[in-house]
């Protein structure tokens, strides 16, 4: 029987330091795994503006298993893993970060899960944050904790983007063609069985981290919002509250007229209600227009990526074969 082939997706941006290392380690448990599957590397150029591309270009010249689409500009991670699932040829796919903070060593333990034929995807959680700022890990826990309540989706704590997926898993996500992805999401969204194993956090081995503080907000309402539509509802529920609790109100300053007479006062509560009234009516707004923006974004259908660049395998039941 012919072995099946496993692809390992890689989104790369500035990671000129730490290829090396990487592909020096990808090699090795690809030999580990030799008796169970073929190999077959596709790094995505997220439009880097190092060395990146020429270092995936030798890499590409000496070594056959290695494959590249390399980007017209930095499309964001999200961009590059959509690349990456689209153009890779396996039977299973394994998408990983280029900076060894996923460890290939879990691979064969991966593969031989999924090949079990049990499960659909095998998933790593990080069950620390060792190496993290406080603050940042807070806010994670807090993200994931709202995520979970008013989305559908649950997306387990500490899940990476770690993940080994059988073909059926990816052509499922591929099959959601939205221009805001929140893969962590999509995954949940798809379902399939997916077996969870936990590893402790590693940092990085070179080079630095493209999230900063800023962005990982922008990522976390992007994820909210892509699949829960929980905040459009919160504006219904507030203008409810406040119009019975204005209401009551009104009744008790008419009581209040009549028994005691009608004294001018109350300056300072007039502004403060307006101020709060219209905070939160500008607040609502802002959320109906995040949704109405993506809706835009996405009406327009402009692609997920541009590729300026690429060598990339055959599908299988293409024409060469
Ligand atoms: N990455 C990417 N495009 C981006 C940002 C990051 O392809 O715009 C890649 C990056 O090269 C790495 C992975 O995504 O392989 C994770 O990025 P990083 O290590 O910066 O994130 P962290 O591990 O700090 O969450
Ligand atoms: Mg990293």
């Amino acid at each position: 029987m012919e072995k099946p082939c496993l692809s390992i997706v890689v989104p790369c941006y500035n990671e000129e330091s730490v290829l090396g290392a990487f592909y020096e380690e990808i090699t090795k448990t690809a030999e580990e795994i030799r008796e169970l599957a073929e190999c077959e590397f596709l790094f995505v150029d997220d439009g880097s503006k190092d060395g990146t591309l020429s270092i995936l270009k030798g890499l590409a010249e000496k070594d056959e298993r290695v494959s590249f689409i390399s980007f017209s500009r930095n499309f964001g991670k999200e961009s590059g893993i959509y690349a990456g699932l689209s153009n890779a040829v396996g039977d299973y796919v394994v998408l990983m970060d280029a900076d060894l903070q996923h460890p290939p060593c879990y691979i064969p333990e991966m593969l031989s899960t999924i090949l079990t034929g049990e499960y659909d995807s095998v998933a790593m959680r990080r069950e620390d944050r060792k190496g993290e700022g406080k603050i940042r890990s807070w806010f994670s826990r807090m993200f994931y904790k709202l995520n979970k309540k008013i989305s559908g989706v649950e997306i387990v704590e500490g899940a990476t983007d770690y993940r080994m997926m059988t073909r059926q898993m990816v052509n499922a996500v591929l099959d959601m063609p939205e221009y805001n992805r929140f893969t962590k999401g999509i995954f949940a969204w798809v379902g399939f069985r997916t077996k969870w194993l936990s590893y402790h956090n590693v940092e990085r081995v070179a080079g630095e981290t493209k999230w900063s503080f800023g962005s990982l907000v922008r990522y976390s309402i992007n994820g909210i919002i892509s699949f829960s539509t929980v905040p459009l509802a919160i504006s219904s529920f507030l203008g409810v509250f406040f119009c019975i609790f204005a209401f009551v109100m009104m009744v008790w300053l008419i009581i209040k007229t009549l028994i005691f007479g009608n004294h001018v006062s109350g300056y300072p509560t007039i502004v403060t209600v307006i101020l709060f009234m219209s905070g939160l009516q500008l607040m609502m707004f802002g959320v109906l227009g995040q949704y109405i923006s993506r809706s835009y974004l996405e009406g327009k259908h402009r692609p997920i990526y541009i590729a300026r660049e690429k060598k990339v395998k055959k599908k299988k039941n293409s024409d060469e074969e």
